[in-house]
This record gives C-alpha cells, structure tokens and sequence, in this order.
C-alpha cells in the first residue's frame, strides 16, 4: 500500500507575514495527521522561514526547481547542495511553467533530475500535456516522452538512487493547471497507469512503489474522488495550497 502524498506549490506567492500565518495554520491543522506525508514547495527566499517554522513538524518543505549545476558563473540559479542546506528534501521538476515561461526543456528536467537525486533530494517530476495535445489524442505520446526523457538519462545506479529516494512523477494536464478545469478522475487514472506501466518497463518493482501524484485544480471538493482512483497517490496543489484550510481539508483526505 502506497502512502499518498500531498505537495503544494506556493509559485511565486507569499511574504514574511503571510507565510508565517499560512505555516502556522497549516502546522495546527495537520498536527495529528500521521497516515500521509505533507510537503510545501514555498519560493527560495523563504527556505530559510520554512526550516524555522517545519522542524520538528510532519511538513517537510522543498524548493520549486533546481539548477543542474553545483556551482559558478550561473546569476539567479540555486544549485541542490544550497536546497539541501536549507533543509530541503523534495524539489519540483519540470513544471509546466518552467517548461512555456522559461523554456525549459525534458533535456533540462533530465539534467536537474540527475543533479537532484545526487544531492538526496527527492525530486517529482512533473509531465502532462497541453489541450492541443490532448484534443489532438497525444496525452500518452506526450507523456511518454517527457518520462523517457529522464528516465533514459539515468544508468542502473542512478535510478536505484532515485527508487531509494521514492522519487515522484505528478501528472499535471497544462489545461488544468490553474484553470479550475480538473480532469476527471478516470482520466487522472487512465494517465497514471499508463505511466506506472511505463516504470514497470524498467523496474516493476520501482512501479509498485513509486508515487503518482495528480495536479491541475485540485480542491477539497474533487480531491476525495481523484485520492480514491487506484493509481493516483495523493496531489500536486497549487492555487489551494495557499488557503491553509482548503489545504488542510486536501491534506486530511489523503490521510
Ligand atoms: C500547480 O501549480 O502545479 C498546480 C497544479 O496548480 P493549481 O492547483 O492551481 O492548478
């Protein structure tokens, strides 16, 4: 039985006073939920606030990307060790918006995923199709590729690494990123099973354990019925992340 999971994104959302009220709300309200793992992806800046307020918590935080770097002449990139240092445990990879605002690439997602798992941050890799794509029949072959892509980088090593890790994938259809468009659940299903087979390909038992989140307007209304789908392990959660009582309400359904 795998443990459901849920992540949420803050994107680039938040300051001293509000994250204080939001951590604070969202620490009392999960305090006796212990059948899941909770996790905030809050902006860099605020690592340093967030190991303040999540020690000794069951939230662990991360970072919302990584540079695939360790260090140098690269202004604006956070390299993994500086994650890490901040007491980060989880990164985002390959979101969406990184990939059609700032043109990253699965080339890009491969390299950081790599970089990632050598630092012992478990990364969740994020893949899902835009609506063209979608209308258009391609969800698998879009998928498929953005998976392929890092998986084919990773020698036995790296992804034995990576299984220790318990890296993530989330599925996150770009149509319903944002929108308060949520795929249905057995679309969220039909997607996941298609990507736990993909795993199976490589490593069944990676594929039994692996996490396959769903992310794309999740809310406390759809979150029990996507969370009861076979192959959906918990969520990726964006816009409700921020309302500490949506999130709470998602987070003790996953529990
Ligand atoms: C996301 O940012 O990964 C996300 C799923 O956002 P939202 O929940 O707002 O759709």
């Amino acid at each position: 039985m795998r443990r459901k999971l849920v992540v949420g994104n803050w994107k680039m959302h938040g300051d001293i006073k509000s994250n204080q009220l939001l951590l604070n709300d969202i620490i009392n309200g999960l305090r006796d939920y212990k059948n899941a793992d909770y996790v905030v992806c809050v902006p860099n800046p605020y690592l340093f606030q967030a190991r303040e307020l999540l020690s000794d918590t069951n939230i662990a935080w991360g970072g919302q990307n990584v540079n695939q770097h360790e260090q140098g002449a690269f202004t604006g990139a956070v390299a993994p060790h500086m994650l890490t240092d901040l007491g980060c445990t989880y990164v985002l990879l390959g979101h969406s918006e990184r990939r059609n605002l700032f043109h990253e690439t699965n080339l890009t997602a491969a390299a950081r995923f790599d970089a990632a798992i050598k630092a012992n941050l478990t990364p969740v890799l994020c893949v899902g199709e835009t609506l063209a794509e979608h209308d258009a029949g391609l969800t698998e072959v879009i998928v498929a590729s953005q998976m392929d892509a890092v998986m084919a980088t990773l020698g036995d090593k790296e992804f034995a690494k990576a299984m220790q890790l318990n890296m993530v994938f989330a599925y996150e259809p770009v149509w319903a990123i944002g929108t308060g468009k949520t795929a249905s659940p057995a679309h969220a299903q039909a997607v996941h099973e298609f990507i736990r087979h993909r795993i199976d390909r490589r490593n069944s038992d990676a594929a039994a354990h692996v996490r396959i989140i769903y992310g794309g307007s999740v809310n406390s209304k759809n979150a029990k019925e996507l969370f009861a789908m076979p192959d959906v392990d918990g969520g990726l959660v964006g816009g409700a992340s921020l309302n500490a009582e949506e999130f709470v309400a998602i987070c003790r359904l996953a529990n």
